[in-house]
């Protein structure tokens, strides 16, 4: 059922927040620093401010039980928030739905406690929404996949014969997580750039963007208890964007028998706005028809998609803004998030809250919606036009890496910010022999 909070006449008193990406309906969570000294804190994007949850938990304004209990918002980390649940995430959202609108008093007219509780975006730090302590990522775009396969191996065995069974995924990286704005270092490792020659140590010559989601884990489960697909919903927080940045040739390299390695953990950018699922409920869509049928474990409901646009931007050195070089959508994914889910756990594997199960590239089905240069220029051989007569097949030192997206409603937007990066020059530790 579509949460009253999502009322597309609802209103606020924030000037500014109506027609913004952050919208009285969207209410996405984030950790936040309010100046260079202050303690970390959680924290609510409306409009062009910063809405402190700290404060309000510390003027009792928040009433109901688990909250009162679990004080969640005055916390370095969203963590604690994550764990509490549905009915804490329904209740924290219907008060701060309810503290910010136009024909509630209690904070629009009390001017000191709203100088302690907005920031403007711009007088804030963000920071990374959570302690992860574990990082999936997953392999579930069918346009990706069969890309990449029909690439490496030919049109006629393009797809796995697992792929269409189960959402193929691995283990990544928990602790090279970072936010939107930070810097990449392009990584040195193991290449072999000849077929007949040994390997070389040396920069990554071939860097590439993932475009992903990713979902956080809300309560977490004992081992050995799989989470039904069913029940998925519930232990799903909400989504940021991810960008898995990939060193191709260092992947290509390394990863038989065992899967991505080096190639993939030096670095994974995340968007700072958590978008809870309660937000993205009125945009949920049916998703690709799944022929095979899935084993009963994975069969889900049908229209668990969501229609969430994604664009990829990218911009040299010289450049003034980005140039989108892809555009695609979150619904295309042919496994969904509770299908993720309740694969990840079958086995019995625990999860925790705070935990990043991403996406893997969200490919759509024509040239300019692959979400990987790899894809776009077709291993390098149909280089990608930046306008100002650049091109490129991979990423260059330099160029910085904008991911953006934002689920469209006829009355507002849901907005999910940016996860972008600039690559830094390789920098080798090791002299190449
Ligand atoms: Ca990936």
């Amino acid at each position: 059922m579509t949460p009253e909070t999502t009322d597309p006449t609802l209103t606020s008193f924030i000037e500014g927040a109506a027609g913004s990406p952050f919208p009285i309906q969207h209410l996405p969570y984030g950790v936040f620093r309010p100046s260079d000294t202050a303690q970390p804190r959680i924290g609510v994007a409306i409009g062009p401010y910063v809405l402190d949850l700290g404060v309000l938990e510390e003027a009792g304004l928040f009433t109901d039980a688990a909250l009162q209990d679990a004080a969640p918002f005055r916390q370095p980390t969203l963590n604690t928030f994550m764990g509490l649940g549905r009915p804490a995430w329904t209740a924290a959202r219907k008060r701060i739905s309810h503290l910010l609108r136009a024909d509630t008093p209690t904070l629009r007219d009390d001017e000191a406690l709203r100088d302690r509780a907005l920031h403007p975006h711009a007088h804030v730090t963000m920071l990374l929404p959570a302690d992860v302590g574990d990082y999936t990522d997953f392999y579930s775009s069918k346009e990706h996949a069969t890309n990449i396969g029909t690439m490496f191996r030919g049109k006629e065995n393009a797809l796995k014969p697992n792929w269409l069974h189960l959402p193929v995924g691995y283990h990544g990286r928990a602790s090279s997580i970072i936010l939107d704005g930070t810097d990449v270092r392009r990584p040195c490792g193991q290449l072999k750039p000849s077929d007949d020659e040994p390997p070389v140590y040396g920069p990554s010559q071939l860097l590439d963007f993932e475009l992903e989601m990713g979902f956080f884990v809300g309560p977490g489960t004992p081992l050995g208890a799989p989470i039904a697909v069913a029940d998925a919903i519930d232990h799903i927080f909400g989504m940021v964007l991810v960008n898995d940045w990939s060193a191709r040739d260092i992947q290509k390299w390394e990863y038989v028998p065992l899967g991505p390695f080096l190639g993939k953990s030096f670095a994974t950018t995340i968007s700072p706005w958590v978008v809870t699922m309660d937000a993205l409920e009125p945009f949920r869509t049916q998703g690709p028809r799944q022929e095979p049928s899935p084993l009963p474990y994975l069969q889900s409901e049908e229209n668990r998609a969501y229609d969430i646009t994604l664009n990829v931007g990218i911009q040299s050195d010289g450049m003034e803004a980005p140039h989108t070089v892809c555009r695609s959508n979150f619904k295309y994914l042919y496994w969904n998030v509770c299908q993720q889910l309740a694969h990840h756990t079958v086995n019995g594997c625990n999860v925790r809250p705070g935990d990043l199960l991403a996406s893997g590239t969200i490919s759509g089905p024509t040239e300019d919606s692959y979400g990987s240069m790899l894809e776009l220029s077709w291993k390098g051989t149909k280089p990608v036009a930046l306008g100002h007569g650049e091109t490129r097949s991979f990423i260059e030192d330099g160029d910085r890496v904008v991911l953006s997206g934002a689920a469209q409603g006829a009355d507002y937007q849901v907005g999910f910010g940016q996860a972008s990066g600039r690559l830094l020059p390789a920098q080798p530790q090791y002299p190449a022999a």
